[in-house]
């Protein structure tokens, strides 16, 4: 299902080298006429209360770009909302007119189309330049750099100063003034909306990107969304820079600016150059800001050096110096005044229930001061702390020109040691692949529970540059043979580290503070293994691979073929795999009446798809997008369908058959902005289940039924057949947020109101499906025989912030059924249950569990023992109605294909009715 989308990546990524820049080179003279952004926005770039909003950004910008000729504007593609997303290149003219030669060297540099020769090597050493990449604004609140950004361009485009004239002569300064322009009008909006109420503060009621908001920096493995793929290309297809800046902010109370080395664990896939250069860069910025007498600039503090998935971070496993810095928010465009603290009189760090009850103290009375920094003691990575007063988005955007322009310098500055050290570290790469331990990753055609996820994780790779080739005949690897077709990832490869870190087991280096202290909690997740997260088969080869293997490498996404055989009005299918579902519903779309029918021969369970009343054609083309062996049976007579007589398979028809309904969903999102609820809505709609959003007011709505459906009174049953509860705290669904700060319309919770709704809503035949931390709102509201064995556990008795677990699925279970007994799932801090005696009308199940013992598959877990043999997935049989808990989070950030079965599953499940009666 991502094939056409990867297709279109390659596409335009070659048509970009062939792109002739510069449409309009005009004489330096011109770059007179360009006004400057204050002139341009009436106002001074970062003034308190003013925002430039993006179509005022993208405007300025294409007015430079017409009149200097330093500057290039190219729209990379558009936004989710379809907006522009833009790039800038900015280099001396003389540079720009040749902008392929060194776009050429610069690719060269990362061994595109083989390793450089010696003389292209000495080409790019003498003439190269240092290509760095500016990325602002992925999260959106964090406003400043947008705005930064006009007044260092124009500088960029217009000064004469020796500083600009070595930077324009050394660096081709690629620049993203937006990663999410979608979030960019999103905030600016809301904020215009409420300045000058009484609602200035008042948080967004909904995500800053169309579905996936903060959480739009950790899709840099999957790429999900538009803006992570067109950011891939840009990396790793189209410019290969060698050094990545991404700007961001972070709370309003310690330090005003982060920047680089960070902290560890670090990984040991990067190699240390990298983590070096961290350091040279990140020093340099923090020396500018110390010269130019700004205060509070730290390092070494709070993001560790360990994680896949965001965005500068990712271009360390290919070998691109990622840099962050982080510089302490205003309130968007309002000031916020901190009380001063005594220096070198230090507080204990905020405890959670202190950060929470702050940001409700802030959310209450916005415009009282902060309290005053708690970390106040000078040491080598804080020197000159921070000690309170007042913070304004023109201090964000001083300390980010600063910052960034220093980067620009001393990229500048050290161009040929960066160009040879960048070249040692991608020439040591591919060497040690060729030398092998390991010298390829193999993913295995013949052996595969669903090989469509194979697929689609070799696409994932490619998005990422990793090169993947087939093997063209049967080969052997440590030993063991492989098919001819099976995927092999050659370790000698530029982004080989990247594959590798990508596709083995994590192990989380614990860090102490000392021997005595609980380890210091990971940053974000512990586990990506995509693999494991994609049902995917991985095999990571030591020794090199045997003599005469031959590889074709992929020019393109592999596209696994359906196929159909014979004709009929009766087909079927295996149903295996999240990919199952979406052909089903394309089924279902196009007047197909399904039968799935589970079935056990010898122990081994597999389950069969039936279908008939589609037209052949339609059943064609479902076959070939979704990659499925469909075959025709015996034809069926409409009127009467599938039934014993005419059941066309060897076993007979089984008890368990049901035939399915397109499932009437509602998704419930507060108006609390619930990252979950988007990545739900998200995954919903790539394998096109049609649902309908409730919010808080929708869930209340109670009273008589229009009575059109016999026997339903509630009329939330009357219009849906499952109700799924995102992951969320209880409280948040029950009270939302509740202050006057807040606007009226999206104050509150669904409250006692909405709970007996949904009591009514699952009395009257409903499935409600709570995911992850909703699952205590069912626990507590609803009289059910489960408990959460995770509730009173410490974090030092049980703690998990993000790990791949085992899991053990039983797949005679309706909601089991297409997946294979042991997969892998994602776990993070959510409930895990144990059943209890309920009521007689009552039938619980587990439908998944952990091991008992091995939980952990990838990653970090304190108190795993705690979990073994416990349950992650439950169906409670309401009678007439379901309630299905997900204590494992089974469609975490869309990653987890592995685990997307159980989820539809239960939507398909919702309702199903007997073939045979029940
Ligand atoms: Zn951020």
């Amino acid at each position: 299902m991502f094939s056409r989308r990867i297709s279109v990546l390659f596409g335009l990524a070659i048509a970009s080298l062939v792109l002739i820049p510069g449409v309009q080179l005009l004489a330096a003279a011109d770059a007179n006429s360009i006004p400057t952004p204050e002139k341009f926005l009436g106002f001074r770039v970062g003034e308190d209360k003013k925002l430039a909003r993006w179509e005022k950004i993208v405007e300025y910008m294409r007015m430079i770009a017409k009149s200097s000729d330093r500057v290039l504007l190219r729209e990379l593609g558009k936004t989710t909302n379809n907006n522009p997303f833009i790039l800038l290149e900015i280099s001396s003219a003389e540079t720009l007119k040749d902008l392929d030669r060194f776009k050429r060297l610069e690719r060269k540099l990362y061994f595109q189309g083989g390793a450089p020769s010696d003389s292209e090597r000495l080409e790019i050493f003498r003439s190269g330049k240092a290509v760095v990449l500016v990325t602002c604004n992925v999260h959106s609140t964090e406003i400043g750099s947008s705005q930064m950004v006009l007044e260092l361009v124009h500088r960029l485009a217009t000064e004469d100063s020796p500083a600009v004239k070595r930077v324009l002569d050394n660096v081709i300064f690629l620049l993203v003034p937006s990663l999410n322009p979608d979030g960019q009008i999103i905030v600016t909006d809301w904020y215009n909306k409420n300045l000058g109420t009484e609602y200035e503060a008042s948080p967004l009621p909904w995500l800053y990107h169309p579905y996936i908001g903060h959480d739009n920096n950790r899709d840099m493995y999957m790429f999900t969304q538009k803006e992570s793929q067109l950011t891939a290309r840009l990396l790793w297809h189209d410019w290969f820079p060698s050094v990545w800046l991404d700007e961001h902010q972070m709370g309003s109370q310690g330090a005003r600016i982060f920047v680089m080395p960070a902290t560890d664990p670090i990984n040991q896939n990067v190699h240390p150059l990298i983590y070096r250069w961290n350091g040279i860069l990140g020093q340099a910025q923090a020396a500018a800001l110390e010269s130019a007498g700004k205060e509070g600039i730290i390092y070494n503090s709070t993001y560790t050096n360990f994680w896949q998935g965001a965005m500068a971070w990712s271009g360390w496993w290919h070998n691109q110096v990622g840099l962050l810095t982080e510089v302490a928010s205003a309130r968007i465009a309002s000031p916020i005044e901190q009380r001063k603290a005594q220096p070198g009189r230090a507080t204990a760090p905020a405890s959670e229930e202190d950060r929470q009850s702050q940001q409700r103290r802030e959310m209450e009375n916005p415009n009282e001061p902060l309290p005053p920094p708690r970390d106040v003691t000078p040491r080598t990575e804080y020197p000159r702390p921070w000690l309170g007063g007042k913070w304004t988005l023109r201090d964000i955007v001083d300390y980010e020109l600063i910052a960034t322009m220093a980067l620009l310098e001393t990229a500048a500055d050290h161009r040929e040691q960066l160009l040879r050290q960048i070249y040692e570290v991608n020439r040591a790469t591919v060497e040690a692949g060729a030398k092998g331990d390991p010298s390829a990753i193999i993913i295995p055609v013949d052996r595969q529970h669903d090989l469509r996820e194979a697929h689609h994780l070799v696409e994932r790779l490619q998005m990422a540059g990793v090169e993947v080739s087939r093997a063209d005949r049967e080969f052997e690897a440590d030993d063991k043979k492989y098919a001819a077709g099976t995927f092999v990832i050659p370790m000698n490869q530029v982004f080989a580290r990247y594959a590798k870190d990508l596709l083995e087991k994590q192990t989380y280096p614990e860090v102490r503070r000392s021997s005595n202290s609980p380890p210091e909690p990971p940053y974000d997740v512990t586990a990506w293994s995509l693999g494991m997260q994609m049902g995917v088969e991985t095999i990571v080869a030591k020794k090199p691979l045997a003599a005469g293997t031959k590889l074709s490498k992929l020019t393109e996404a592999p596209k696994l073929a359906g196929t159909i055989e014979g004709t009929s009005n009766a087909f079927g299918f295996d149903y295996r795999g999240a990919d199952s579902a979406l052909a089903i519903n394309r089924l279902l779309k196009a007047g197909a009446r399904i039968t799935v029918a589970p079935s056990s021969t010898v122990g081994r369970p597999s389950t069969s798809v039936l279908f008939y009343g589609a037209p052949q054609s339609s059943v064609e083309s479902i076959a070939r997008e979704n990659g499925i062996q469909v075959f025709a049976h015996r034809r069926v007579d409409p009127a009467i369908g599938f039934n014993q007589s005419n059941w066309p398979l060897k076993l007979p028809m089984p008890s368990t058959a049901r035939s399915l309904v397109a499932p009437r969903i509602g998704l419930y999102q507060s108006w609390t902005s619930n990252m979950d609820e988007g990545w739900t809505r998200w995954v919903l709609e790539q394998y096109e289940f049609p649902y309908t959003i409730l919010h808080n007011a929708d869930i209340r709505e109670r009273g008589p039924s229009s009575g059109a459906t016999a026997g339903i009174s509630s009329k939330l049953r009357e219009k849906y057949d499952v109700i799924i509860l995102p992951d969320q705290q209880p409280r948040d669904i029950l009270n939302g947020f509740d202050f006057k700060t807040v606007r009226e319309e999206y104050r509150g919770g669904i409250g006692d109101e909405g709970v007996e709704a949904l009591r009514q809503f699952v009395r009257e035949g409903g499935t409600l499906i709570a995911l992850g931390g909703s699952c205590d709102l069912a626990i507590d509201k609803f009289p059910i025989p489960v408990r959460n064995l995770k509730r009173g556990l410490t974090r030092d008795q049980h703690f998990a912030p993000g790990t791949i677990v085992r899991i053990q699925v039983d797949n005679t279970h309706p909601l089991g059924l297409g997946m294979p007994s042991d997969t892998y799932g994602f776990y993070n801090n959510s409930p895990f249950f144990a059943l209890v005696e309920g009521f007689a009308s009552q039938k619980a199940s587990v439908v998944a569990r952990y091991p008992n013992s091995d939980v952990v598959a990838s990653g970090w877990l304190k108190g795993e023992e705690l979990m073994a043999g416990r349950a992650a997935v439950v169906s409670i049989e309401m009678n007439p109605g379901r309630i299905v808990l997900f204590g494992l989070r089974p469609q975490h950030r869309a990653q987890t294909h592995a685990t997307f079965p159980l989820l539809f599953n239960a939507l398909l499940w919702a309702c199903g009715t007997a073939e045979n009666g029940r």
